[in-house]
């Protein structure tokens, strides 16, 4: 059995005889019907309804010209149809109808066969908007998730980076980067083939989404390189979280149908505010720079951008997060 929805319509009239005929002959024909009889009850039950397909829109209210509600549709309910039954019927009359945003015209009076099929054809053009929408709304979440893990991607990562840093710089408030490459990874896929690599990647990637709170942002970067943005967080706070993320994933074992297999990771980290960092791309690269003095001084290790103020200064207020995982 079909369970969708009746498909609705929002009926915006004044006259109670038109209201009521066409109230019974809508919900006949098998449509959700509610109804206002002003501008004001309109706008109300536009901004309370999360779906109202089509909408029938009487001119001359009481409080005004229906025609003024067509802003308000399309900011409420984007892909609404809107039919205006108007007793106003001059050519100027339909053309400014048509120019304030409406999708039908129809005069009063009007035969209600041929207004049900207009509604039946904006009905459609409301279904394939909405799948439309859907589908795009679909393809835009997909286009920022990473296939192999679930995680963000490196198209997400940018873009909530740039404007995480902005915020951070804008109202000067700490920001910390962690950028986490697993170490020698090519000889996992060499000993056991590329689907066994591809495991450990999705269990680093399992590690690092719970070790983080919601409001931390984990992507995958690269191949088999992670990054973690920790707002609110000084480097010292960072610090401990990479070495929480190091350890655990030192100690876990990620068990692929091929072996099972224990891990490491090199870690670099680098922070906001800092008199050299003014940029995302010169955050990225101090965390990147540390992260390559993590490898070269031998790797399952954390290292941090270098500071020229003394350390001391660059720790912040430790309380704001818990060191937890
Ligand atoms: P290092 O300790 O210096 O980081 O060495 P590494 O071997 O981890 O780094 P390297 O850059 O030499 O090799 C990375 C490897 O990651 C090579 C590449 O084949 C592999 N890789 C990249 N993406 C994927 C993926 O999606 N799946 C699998 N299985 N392997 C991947
Ligand atoms: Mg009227
Ligand atoms: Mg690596
Ligand atoms: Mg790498």
């Amino acid at each position: 059995m079909d369970d969708s929805p009746n498909p609705s319509i929002l009926l915006v009239e004044d006259d109670a005889n038109v209201l009521t005929l066409l109230r019974t002959c809508l919900e006949r024909n098998g449509y959700e019907v509610s109804t206002a009889g002003t501008l004001a009850e309109a706008r109300r039950r536009l901004e309370r309804s999360d779906d109202c397909g089509l909408v029938i829109l009487d001119r001359r209210l009481p409080d005004g010209d229906g025609a003024s509600l067509c802003p308000v549709i399309r900011a409420t309910q984007p892909h609404s149809y809107i039919l205006m039954l108007t007793g106003e019927s001059t050519p100027e009359a339909k053309i400014e109808g048509f120019e304030s945003g409406v999708d039908d015209y129809v005069t009063k009076p009007f035969e209600i066969d041929e207004l049900l099929a207009r509604i039946r054809a904006g009905m459609r053009i409301v279904e394939l908007q909405k799948e439309l929408l859907a589908s795009s709304r679909r393809y835009e979440a997909l286009s920022l998730t990473d296939s192999l893990t679930s995680l963000r991607n490196r198209r997400a990562f940018d873009q909530e980076f740039a404007s995480r840093f902005e915020q951070a710089r804008r109202y000067a408030r700490p920001l910390s980067l962690v950028i986490v490459d697993l170490d020698y990874f090519k000889s996992i896929n060499d000993q056991f083939g590329h689907s066994a690599g591809d495991g450990v990647l999705r269990g680093v990637a399992q590690i690092l989404d719970h070790g983080t709170r919601r409001s931390d942002f984990v992507a995958r970067i690269g191949g088999e390189e992670f990054a973690v943005l920790l707002p609110e967080t000084s480097l010292f706070e960072a610090l401990h979280f990479a070495e929480k993320i190091r350890a655990t994933i030192m100690n876990s074992t990620i068990r692929t149908a091929a072996a099972t297999h224990q891990v490491t990771v090199s870690i670099g980290v680098a922070n906001v505010p800092h008199s050299a960092v003014t940029t995302p791309q010169s955050l990225f690269d101090a965390a990147d720079q540390a992260l390559y003095r993590a490898k070269a001084r031998g790797r399952n290790r954390i290292e941090s951008e270098r500071r020229k103020v003394p350390i001391r200064e660059a720790l912040g207020d430790v309380s704001r997060r818990q060191l937890t995982m």
